[in-house]
């Protein structure tokens, strides 16, 4: 079968298309492109914001019109939280961000029933829409981690290994709670053999990723945590370079960076949550750290690593945030120095306890608050690329006749090469600095 698969969404869900990608090649399928006449549509949907659910509609809505005649499944977070809202387009299968592979059987199984019965030439006809098949779990009932090797996809430079799923932080923004239900982990021996094999595959980097990569062994209830996680993956996987996913503040300990910091393989970059950098916007949110508990790991990050990566993410605009409340967030953004920032004007995901608290900011309000947020975190990632002399990058592609890769503390460069540096690590001369990446000039060694 002809199948195309669109994707929305975060790491974890590109991560699970890998996975079914993977799955659908070895079960002999053929995927084409999703601008392409296919027999069966994959719709990996998103719901953190109400933008996410409403592009999600909108390509379910374009795969039914690209072929009528067309399987059209959808899985993903949209289809767990709002099934209902999913089965009023004329689709064949909802499912929800589990069992992936068992939605792919369920695919096959309506494709073979409708497409089995015509001949591959014969015209293609409209069948009378039948209500789709909803196998949507009651995702907080869900206790095993879903083991799916995704393996990483030819040329691919960086892979991804999802070794955690679900959160029970409950923010009140956030809908990914009710989305991907409690936390699961991939037990330690699984992502120490599943690291091992993406090194031997010739990958030079590896991501450990999650929902909330943070509580991963929480529900493993045998005492190991993160840090144990990361020290078995490095020593798995020594010629790699690991990178962490997303972190909670909570997780940076000085015990927690005493035993990373050891680690010769571990990136000294880290994505430290932050959303808001003023405490009583934190307590609205339901975070679960104040800005001192904050600014405690980015010191201590600084204590165990010379100059690392630390970027961010920020929510501008979050209700009841006045004015005074953001200055206290654009001053502490300053005291952090983050590396890098993105940052999000706050949207209202219908479901959420934020969705109806009072004082919801005007969007011209919150667009104009992320523009000069987004001015300060471009002086200090400026600040930060402007005391690079020579870096060591890994190249992932070629663009506009620039090869482009990431150092190990994850800022972006760029060089002019003849050569194809695709997948390669190497030693570079920082000659300037772009907006938002270094500019630079390949180091020759010396034979
Ligand atoms: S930590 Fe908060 S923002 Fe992140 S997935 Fe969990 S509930 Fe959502």
């Amino acid at each position: 079968m002809k199948i195309a698969i669109c994707t929305l969404g975060c790491k974890v869900n590109q991560y699970e298309t890998q996975a079914m990608e993977a799955q659908l090649l070895r079960r002999g399928h053929q995927l084409v492109p999703f601008e392409d006449r296919a027999d069966a549509y994959i719709i990996n949907t998103c719901a953190v914001t109400a933008m996410s659910g409403h592009k999600s509609r909108q390509i379910i809505r374009r795969a039914r019109k690209q072929n009528p005649a067309a399987v059209v499944g959808v899985c993903g977070c949209y289809a767990q939280t709002d099934p209902q809202a999913v089965a009023e387009l004329e689709v064949d299968l909802i499912s929800g961000p589990s069992g992936r592979m068992i939605f792919l059987d369920d695919l096959e199984e309506i494709a073979a029933a409708r497409l089995g019965s015509r001949a591959p030439q014969a015209p293609v006809s409209q069948e009378p829409m039948v209500a789709p098949r909803i196998t949507v779990k009651n995702i907080m009932s869900t206790k095993i981690f879903e083991d799916l090797p995704a393996g990483g996809l030819e040329g691919r430079t960086r892979a991804m290994l999802k070794v955690e799923d679900g959160c029970v932080n409950f923010c009140s923004y956030c809908i990914i709670p009710y989305a991907r239900g409690p936390v699961r982990s991939l037990p330690l021996a699984r992502a120490v053999e599943e690291a091992r094999s993406l090194a031997e595959k010739g990958y030079k980097e590896i991501v450990l990723t999650g929902i909330e990569i943070s509580s991963w062994g929480q529900d493993l209830k045998n005492g190991q945590d993160l840090g144990d996680l990361i020290q078995a993956v490095c020593q798995a996987a020594p010629d790699c370079r690991i990178r962490l996913g997303s972190l909670e503040p909570r997780t940076v300990t000085e015990e927690f960076c005493r035993q990373i910091s050891s680690l010769h393989n571990l990136c000294p970059h880290f994505h430290l949550s932050l959303q808001s950098g003023c405490d009583a916007t934190l307590k609205r949110m339901n975070r679960k750290y104040d800005t001192a508990r904050y600014y405690e790991s980015v010191e201590l990050l600084c204590k165990y690593y010379v100059n690392p990566g630390v970027t961010t993410d920020l929510i501008v605009g979050f209700p009841g945030e006045t004015e005074e409340e953001f200055s206290q967030t654009l001053a502490f953004m300053e005291k952090c120095a983050f590396t890098a920032m993105h940052i999000f004007p706050y949207s209202r995901r219908p479901g959420t306890p934020a969705a109806s608290m009072p004082g919801q900011v005007p969007k011209a309000v919150k667009e104009e608050r992320a523009r000069r947020a987004a001015e300060a975190a471009a002086r200090m990632e400026r600040r930060y690329l402007e005391q690079w002399d020579k870096v060591e990058v890994l190249f992932e592609e070629e663009r506009d006749g620039l090869w482009r890769g990431h150092t190990t503390r994850y800022s972006e460069v760029r060089v002019r090469s003849g050569e194809n540096l695709h997948n390669q690590l190497r030693r570079v001369q920082v000659t300037g600095v772009g907006e938002g990446y270094l500019e630079g000039e390949i180091i020759l060694e010396k034979q």
